[in-house]
């Protein structure tokens, strides 16, 4: 029997930005009590939407029919540290994966800012980290366990049910309910880190031999100035210049999260003080290397509440976006305040992942809550639609299908796949009609 609560049926995501308020609210506890909701929904006509930790800025998650949490899945985790093979239940956080796999001297390959996602809620909306030679995170699954919109239960490998696990890694939550998923780690690693300030000009003269040398390589466009940060990632020995902890609260936290709410609470009230603030934050940003276990460096705690788009595109797209994207900001009736970052990831093969067959540039465009972002983003994504872009299915964006459908190969095939797994559309909602058609 599936535990019901009708308490806490409101929800809102972590920017603030999406809000819903459910009929009901599932916490299963297994794969069977998932199928026995998804087939007592089918036959009243209700409708089911698996959600994670909230952390997508579009309304991906957000549903007026049953609300499907699956923190308390307790399917047994399993490690195979001969094969690093973990299988774990899919609401985990990555939070949680990580300390797990730090305990059996694993990790994940990659990663992006965060770790607060559940692991099933990073991968449905292709969620990914830097590294020009490795894909997004779902890239890194070797087999999961899907409940589909009839209540069947697939277990899907690239040999079972291949067409199943070609979407379903990313799968928008509109294919079935994930319940478990088997990663394929990497054994345990430390990375140095270096960020240094530098010229955005000289950053994209010498991108190719940054990302050749470098295992992740990023950067924040300063808005307003010429300036950005650069920093890269790469694998050491485990006792390389570790940072005193004092220093990585300094930067990555006070830094990071308190003076810059504070900046950003000053521009938002003296919105003429922006440039400056800027030219300022990007000068105040100085030189540092240091070390720590792999998901530590990757992922920092974000305090500073913000909306954000971001686009994947051709990654020989970037210099014209970055130029596009400087006229855009100088032209806006307002300021923006956050830097845009910029990632790469290599090509994958899922449908739907925004690295599907290309060499990818990320581009992210963030702007402080409260702030106008709406002619910013549409005008950004003008120019990221005309390059071929992908828009993250987990940020902002004003994409449907028929725009969606020309940049991704297989959209046709998820479609059909989609209509196969979920003929009544259970997991349906207003964001997916939208996107999914
Ligand atoms: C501060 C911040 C930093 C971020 N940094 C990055 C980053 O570095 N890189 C990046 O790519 N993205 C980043 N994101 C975006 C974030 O990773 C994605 O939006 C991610 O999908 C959120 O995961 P979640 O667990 O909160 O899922 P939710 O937002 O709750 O749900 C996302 C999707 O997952 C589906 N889903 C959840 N669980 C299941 C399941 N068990 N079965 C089937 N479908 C399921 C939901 O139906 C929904 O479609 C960031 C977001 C924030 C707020």
């Amino acid at each position: 029997m599936v535990r019901t609560t009708s308490v806490d049926t409101a929800w809102s995501n972590w920017a603030g930005n999406q809000r819903s308020v459910a009929e009901t609210v599932l916490r299963p506890h297994d794969t069977t009590e998932v199928a026995s909701a998804v087939r007592a929904a089918v036959e009243t006509g209700a409708r089911i939407r698996p959600v994670g930790s909230g952390h997508s800025f579009t309304g991906i998650a957000a549903t007026d029919g049953r609300r499907m949490e699956l923190t308390d899945l307790a399917e047994p985790v399993r490690v195979d540290r001969e094969r690093r093979l973990v299988t774990v239940p899919a609401g985990m956080t990555l939070r949680a994966l990580n300390e797990l796999l730090a305990g059996h001297g694993l990790a994940l390959p990659n990663l992006g800012d965060i770790d607060a996602q559940t692991i099933s809620g990073a991968l449905a909306t292709g969620t990914h980290g830097t590294g020009a030679r490795l894909g997004c995170l779902a890239t890194a699954v070797e087999a999961l366990t899907l409940v589909t919109g009839t209540g069947e239960v697939l277990r899907c490998t690239a040999d079972e049910h291949p067409d199943v696990f070609a979407a379903a890694r990313v799968g928008l939550g509109a294919l079935g309910v994930v319940t478990e998923l088997t990663l394929r780690c990497v054994d345990a690693f430390t990375l140095l880190a270096h960020e240094r300030p530098a010229k955005l000009a000289d950053v994209l003269a010498d991108l190719p031999t940054l990302l050749e040398g470098h295992d992740h390589v990023e950067f924040y466009w300063f808005p307003y100035t010429d300036r950005v940060q650069v920093k890269t990632n790469d694998r050491v020995a485990d006792d390389d210049r570790p940072l005193a902890p004092w220093r990585g609260w300094l930067d990555d936290d006070f830094l990071a999260n308190t003076v810059f709410e504070r900046a950003c609470r000053l521009g938002r009230a003296s919105p003429r003080l922006v440039p400056t603030i800027a030219a300022v934050s990007a000068r105040a940003l100085t030189e540092r290397r240091y070390t720590g276990r792999s998901d530590r460096i990757f992922c920092t705690p974000r305090r500073v509440r913000f909306v954000e788009m971001e686009y994947g595109l051709p990654r020989a797209a970037l210099g014209e976006a970055l130029t596009a994207l400087r006229r855009i900001v100088d032209g806006l009736p307002f300021k923006v305040l956050f830097p845009v970052e910029v990632r790469f990831t290599a090509p994958d093969d899922i449908w739907l992942s925004h690295g599907y067959g290309r060499e990818s540039v990320y581009l992210a465009v963030h702007q402080y809550v409260g702030m106008p972002y709406e002619p910013y983003f549409r005008a950004f994504e003008a120019v990221a639609e005309g390059l071929g872009g992908r828009p993250h299915w987990g940020k902002l964006h004003y994409r449907d299908a028929a725009s969606l459908a020309p940049v991704y190969p297989r959209f046709h095939d998820f479609q059909t796949l989609r209509t196969r797994l979920d003929p009544h559309r259970v997991f349906t909602n207003p964001y997916l009609t939208r996107v999914l058609g």
